[in-house]
């Protein structure tokens, strides 16, 4: 089995606002598209928790985000994720 660490803890409070009706605004949906082998796929980001590794279905790599992005969806996605797309304004 894999034994990579699996610290999913999020930076970012997330679902702070999202009874304010801002969610609806969000994009759930980001292309990532693979720094290895360039493939894309469109995946739907979880609203409750930032995704830290994402395994590249082609090629298997496992991407992590880059230093300073909150998760892969920022670093590779077409798409921020929910919580950076909410940050402005949201939470303070
Ligand atoms: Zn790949």
């Amino acid at each position: 089995m894999r034994s990579q660490r699996r610290d999913f803890r999020c930076r970012l409070t997330i679902l702070c606002c999202a009874t304010g009706g801002k969610m609806s605004e969000v994009q759930l949906h980001s292309e990532i598209t693979c720094p290895h082998c360039g493939h894309k796929k469109t995946e739907t980001m979880p609203t409750d928790a930032c995704q830290w590794f994402y395994e590249c279905e082609r090629c298997h790599s496992l991407l992590e985000p880059r230093p300073g992005d909150c998760c892969v969806f920022c670093s590779y996605g077409s798409v921020p994720c929910p919580p950076v797309q909410l940050e402005s304004g949201c939470c303070g």
